[in-house]
């Protein structure tokens, strides 16, 4: 099933990458982040993931990378990994699911259930430690069920990501620099620098 020619092809990176940046996914510039710091970009998933036919595309890529591997189930975390999770789970014809937290604590709620012996993809928007990652797989083993591997859009780990020896598969893998404001070389340039999400609402 498909909704034009186009997505019958599979996208390569620089096409993934090409989606972020027009969608405003992925900026450059000059940001301040959350974190206090300052960065050259700033990457933001749900940007991308707010066209369904992008997030179709997406969502297909990173189940072909887990050709072979048998999934049941797939589960994310909310919210970045309830659309991926659902498109995921759509191109693969299996349930897709999400955990969310309750007074802070990863739990799987909604009545959504994992049986003993299911197998589980565990997907994200982003991981950068992959610490909602490590509650989601927590989730899936308490339930007796199986993780089979972890998919991502975005591994920003730089390679320190480990799930346990896991299958880990991403479609973009990047290293965003981020450094105090005293120590910016944008800054040093005489940059301004702006808040994410204030462009077009000036
Ligand atoms: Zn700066």
């Amino acid at each position: 099933m498909s909704c034009c020619d186009n997505c019958e092809k599979r996208i390569d990176q620089n096409e993934i990458m090409q989606m972020f940046m027009e969608t405003g996914a992925l900026l450059q510039g000059h940001f301040l982040l959350t974190s206090g710091k300052h960065s050259g970009q700033y990457m933001q998933c749900a940007q991308v993931l707010q066209y369904p036919r992008k997030a179709a595309r997406l969502g297909r890529e990173l189940a072909l990378k887990f050709d072979g591997v048998e999934v049941q189930t797939v589960i994310g975390p909310a919210m970045g990994g309830i659309i991926v999770a659902h498109e995921v789970g759509r191109y693969l014809g299996v349930k897709a699911i999400f955990t969310e937290r309750q007074n802070g604590e990863m739990a799987l709620r909604r009545g959504f259930q994992l049986s003993p012996g299911e197998k589980v993809l565990v997907v994200e928007d982003v991981i950068t430690t992959g610490g909602s990652v490590k509650e989601v797989i927590a989730i899936v083993k308490e339930a007796g069920a199986i993780p089979v591997g972890v998919g991502v859009l975005v591994d920003r780990s730089g390679g320190k990501a480990d799930f346990g020896g896991l299958l880990l598969h991403s479609l973009l893998q990047m290293n965003i620099e981020a450094s105090e404001p005293d120590n910016c070389p944008l800054c040093a340039q005489g940059l301004p620098w702006e808040k994410p999400g204030s462009r077009g609402s000036k």
